[in-house]
This record gives structure tokens, C-alpha cells and sequence, in this order.
């Protein structure tokens, strides 16, 4: 275990202030004792110190003028992690909280997740303090124009291929295409997550929150269960919550709730999916909109929430869906949710659950999916749209989704098979972050010192 230790004071003297990126350095670290300790090879190459260190950190400024004439400046951000297994592949995320931490954090988890996928994708990840919420249509665009003025120069459909995250949708995907088309010249697939109008994949949109639910639906089955009937909390909002209780209606369950940055909204009888569409992909409003159709839900206002966790892990369920951002289910949150009888969690999100919330999780035995497992369904369906432009095909929904559910099937299966060989069965932690590495890390074996 020392050489966990070891890793990360060397990086908080590299790299200061950057605890989110440590949390995900040290969950990893920790599942790969076992293997590590039983590999020389791993040691011998450095192979740890090689993956904690970005191949390249790109940082630049991104200034723009508001509608109201006001010169404005963020800060932009692409790191490009890991590229031994093919060219950098994820998000965008613009988000206030974004900087250097939340993006290598990012990044970091993107690398063993789009190993899990088997499909040939590098790890990367970027973004902006930008604050999206209540800006007009022009404000983003121009400053997704100067976005790209600088962060052009970097991508390239076998170099870095970004897409969305918080944030980030078809629109300013649209935005950056057409900044990036203008600049170079080239009409190619340098981004996923494009709209179906010009070269984006059918299933794209839905995929993250269809993948958490068949990943779900996976441990499930292993355990002689499945969905129907199960009551589910969700959290979030956005792309991946909406269509996770999507998916969970077809699957027979109950979603109860989803929440967003001012509030969680509670209903009993199952949250109404096109009201929900319409409030935050139609009219981009606050849940608490939802009121005015059922006074009969119950709405939280953030400032409500218990002081050592959220509002929506503290309802009784079946199963529950972290679908909205990193660290929004605490140990406390963990705790409320084992004794009201859940037994399942899978993340649709990015590290959603808190270090000790994770080890609560593992000690209880219940059925729990990872993000970096359990929510690959979108980037492995942005390698599926990769694969479209470069053989100039669109395929039908039917064909991506299939294809989904058996890259979530694998997914499921190599985590579980890797859990046992290190003997801790039914541990997908432990069984995600091995085989991710694994892969990952015998490519840079191979690869040489580079
Ligand atoms: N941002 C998503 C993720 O966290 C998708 C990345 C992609 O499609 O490249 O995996």
C-alpha cells in the first residue's frame, strides 16, 4: 500500500489543490493493490507514475462580449490524459465549479472507462468555468467561438475527439463544430454528440442514462432479480437523468424523483417524463415548475437539504440512480439508503458517491455499478458515432442500441469475472478498475517509454 501513499504526496506536491483529482487517484490506486503487488512488471515500468501524469494539460483564456457589451474572460481547459489504447476521447464540461482539478479528475476516470468499453479510445477530458445557466443563445455562441479559436488547434478526429458533459449539449456542440469547420476547413468527425441533422449518432443522446439502467438491469440478473416493480430514486436532471428514468419505465420500474441545483422533486406515483423533457430541454427552467402540473409532489429546496448529505438519497426505495455530479451522495446519504432497504445503486454519474460512502457501499454486499462502469454507455456510443462518420454510414437506432446493451453486457461481465480472479467477488469496484488498468496498462507496456 505504500507506494498508493507515496503516489499521492508526490502529487499534491506536483500538482497542489487538487482533491478531487486525488479522491479518483486513490479510489483506483487502492482497488489495484492486489494487482500490483502480484506484478512486478507494473513497478518495474513505472507504470503508476506514468498514468497519474497527463500527457499534455492544455489551459488558455477564453474572453467573449455579453449582450450587454461587457468584456468577459474564463478559463478553458483540455487534458489529454492517456492515449495507449486510441485518440483522446471525452467530455466537455462547462460548469462554474469546473478547474484543473475537476477536469483531471475527469480525465483520469475517463481513461479505465473507455478501456472498460474495449473500444479503441484514449482518455481525455475538458471544459470551462463557464456558466451556461441564463445565458442567451448569442452569449453561448460567441463564447463557444472563442472556445474553439484556441482549442481547434489541439483536435482532430484521430487525435482528440471531445463531446458533452454538464452543460454541454447539442447546442454548443453545434456551436464549436461550426467554429472549428470555419478555422480548418475540414468537415470530419471531430466531435460526438452531434445533432442527428448533421453527422451525430441516433441513441446518443439517450445512451448514458440507457447504459446506467442495463447496467443495472446486468447486476440484477446475477443476482436472480430484475427491475420490474422497483421503486428507483434518480438525481439530476440532465441528459443522463432524463433518460435513465426513461429507460426504467421500459424496464416496468418506478422512478420517483430527480433534482437539480436549487431542488429535488419527490413524486410518489412516478415522475411525469414529458413534463420533465419539456421543463429542461424544452424551457431549460427549474424543477420547481414541476409544482405548478402536480401540487401534490414534493419539492425540496436545496436550502432544505440535511447538512451531511441530499435531500434525495433519504426517501425509501428499491434501487437508486446518482445521475447529476461528483460527491452528491455522502456517507450519511449511503447509510440512509442501506437501512430503508436499498439494494442497489449504479451511477450514472461521474464519481458521484463520497470515498467512505464507497466503502460503506462495498461493506454492505448490495449490488453497487461504479461510474466508470456503469455509465460508459455514452462514450462507448460516441465510438459508435465515430465509427459512423469514418465509414460515412448511419445506422438505425435498433442497430446502436443493440449494440449498447452488449458493451454494458461486457462491461458487467469483465468487471464480475475480474472481481472473483482478485477474490472479492460481486466488488465491481475493485473488478472495473482492474480491468480498465489492465488493458490501459499493458498497452503502455508494449508502447514503450513514451
Ligand atoms: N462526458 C461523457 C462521459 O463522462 C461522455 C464522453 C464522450 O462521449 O466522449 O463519459
Amino acid at each position: 500500500m505504500t507506494h498508493i501513499h507515496d503516489t499521492i504526496v508526490s502529487l499534491q506536491h506536483s500538482s497542489p489543490a487538487q482533491k478531487e483529482f486525488y479522491q479518483a487517484v486513490e479510489e483506483v490506486l487502492t482497488s489495484l493493490a492486489p494487482l500490483i503487488e502480484s506484478n512486478r512488471q507494473y513497478q518495474e515500468q513505472a507504470i503508476i507514475q506514468r498514468i497519474v501524469e497527463p500527457e499534455r494539460q492544455i489551459m488558455f483564456r477564453v474572453p467573449w462580449v455579453d449582450d450587454a457589451g461587457n468584456v468577459q474572460v474564463n478559463k478553458g481547459y483540455r487534458i489529454e490524459f492517456n492515449s495507449a489504447l486510441g485518440p483522446y476521447k471525452g467530455g466537455l464540461r462547462f460548469h462554474p465549479s469546473v478547474n484543473a482539478s475537476i477536469i483531471k479528475f475527469l480525465g483520469f476516470e475517463q481513461i479505465f472507462k473507455n478501456a472498460l468499453t474495449g473500444l479503441p479510445i484514449g482518455g481525455g477530458k475538458g471544459g470551462s468555468n463557464f456558466d451556461p445557466k441564463g445565458k442567451s443563445d448569442g452569449e453561448i455562441m460567441r463564447f463557444c467561438q472563442s472556445f474553439m479559436n484556441e482549442l481547434y488547434r489541439h483536435i482532430g478526429p484521430v487525435t482528440d475527439v471531445p463531446a458533452g458533459d454538464i452543460g454541454v449539449g447539442a447546442r454548443e456542440i453545434g456551436y464549436m463544430f461550426g467554429q472549428y469547420k470555419r478555422l480548418t476547413g475540414r468537415y470530419e468527425g471531430v466531435f460526438t454528440g452531434k445533432s442527428l441533422l448533421w453527422g451525430g449518432s441516433l441513441a446518443r443522446k439517450e445512451a448514458t442514462g440507457y447504459g446506467a439502467v442495463y447496467f443495472a438491469e446486468y447486476m440484477l440478473n446475477d443476482r436472480q432479480d430484475s427491475l420490474k416493480g422497483k421503486k428507483c430514486l434518480v438525481s439530476g436532471a440532465g441528459n443522463v437523468a432524463i433518460y435513465a428514468i426513461e429507460k426504467l419505465y421500459h424496464k416496468g420500474a418506478i422512478p420517483v424523483s430527480c433534482s437539480d441545483s436549487k431542488g429535488t422533486i419527490y413524486h410518489e406515483q412516478g415522475i411525469d417524463l414529458e413534463l420533465l423533457k419539456q421543463l429542461k430541454e424544452v424551457k431549460r427552467t427549474s424543477l420547481e415548475d414541476y409544482l405548478h402540473t402536480y401540487p401534490e409532489a414534493v419539492y425540496t429546496p436545496a436550502s432544505d437539504y440535511p447538512s451531511d448529505g441530499h435531500a434525495v438519497w433519504r426517501y425509501q426505495a428499491d434501487a437508486a440512480f446518482p445521475c447529476a455530479t461528483q460527491n452528491e451522495l455522502t456517507l450519511a446519504d449511503a447509510q440512509a439508503l442501506i437501512s430503508n432497504g436499498c439494494h442497489l445503486i449504479s451511477e450514472g454519474a461521474n464519481m458521484p458517491t463520497t470515498q467512505e460512502a464507497v466503502n460503506a457501499i462495498i461493506d454492505s454486499r448490495i449490488a453497487y455499478g461504479p461510474g466508470k462502469a456503469a455509465n460508459a454507455g455514452g462514450v462507448a456510443t460516441s465510438q459508435l458515432e465515430m465509427a459512423q462518420n469514418a465509414s460515412m454510414q448511419n445506422w438505425t437506432f435498433e442497430k446502436v442500441d443493440t449494440h449498447l446493451q452488449a458493451i454494458m453486457k461486457d462491461i458487467f461481465i469483465s468487471a464480475n469475472e475480474t472481481s472473483k480472479e482478485f477474490g472479492q467477488p460481486g466488488n465491481l469496484v475493485l473488478g472495473a478498475n482492474i480491468a480498465g488498468f489492465r488493458k490501459v496498462a499493458d498497452a503502455m507496456i508494449e508502447q514503450g517509454i513514451v
